[in-house]
């Protein structure tokens, strides 16, 4: 997998904060701005989703964006792409090499149906991105498919998917520009089931580029 590092630096970055182990977080990028995901501790996955800022209804399409680089995961190059086909942003750094946009977020009820009844009551991505969505008007309507960063989720030759230990390491990182205004909503994911977090969630750094 080739890896793509980035000319930016933390020191002149806008934005630099550290979203905890489980946690959420939403902000505004301007068109033109470099947002970066530092995945702190490695094998964390940072459930990632992307709407024009003046229109919600114009979001991230997983299957678009596939069929628009002809390729299923995710990294250096890749355009993300929203259900009416317009150009979000792009990935231009990555030194983890790839990134799933497959497997989903994890909800409540998607774990009792994978590991039982006991998991109801844990915390889920699907209500993080409620929460912290809101600000924004985004809800229930407006929560597609998402990207996994730094998730390896490995499609098997019969087209099967597996949640296999993560490709990531502490510090490895994923950068995006935006090509239009955007929402970016993440929920650092709290999911303790698979090995997607490497059982263990962990904080991740987000950086930002861009003029105030
Ligand atoms: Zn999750």
């Amino acid at each position: 997998m080739p890896l793509t590092e980035s000319d930016r630096t933390a020191d002149t970055a806008v934005l630099d904060v550290t979203v905890g182990s489980g946690d959420g977080f939403l902000h505004r990028i301007p068109a033109g701005g470099r947002f970066r995901i530092v995945d702190l501790e490695g094998n964390q996955a940072a459930d990632t989703l992307f709407y024009d800022a003046d229109d919600i209804a114009n979001r991230y399409s997983a299957f678009d964006t596939i069929r628009a680089q002809q390729a299923v995961y995710l990294t250096t190059g890749s355009p993300l792409v929203s259900g009416r086909g317009d150009l979000l942003a792009t990935i231009v750094a990555d030194t983890c090499g790839r990134h799933d946009t497959v497997g989903g977020a994890c909800a409540q009820e998607s774990n009792v149906v994978r590991y039982g009844e006991h998991t109801r009551h844990q915390h889920a991505c699907r209500q993080t991105f409620l929460k912290y969505g809101a600000a924004a008007g985004i809800g229930q309507r407006e929560l597609g498919h998402n990207i996994n960063f730094f998730m390896n989720v490995p499609i098997t030759p019969d087209g099967g998917l597996t949640f296999a230990d993560g490709l990531s390491a502490p510090g490895k990182y994923v950068e995006i520009e935006a090509a239009r205004d955007l929402w970016v909503l993440i929920s650092n994911c709290p999911q303790l089931n698979n090995p997607c977090n490497g059982w263990n969630p962990t904080p991740v750094r987000l950086l930002g580029w861009w003029s105030v």
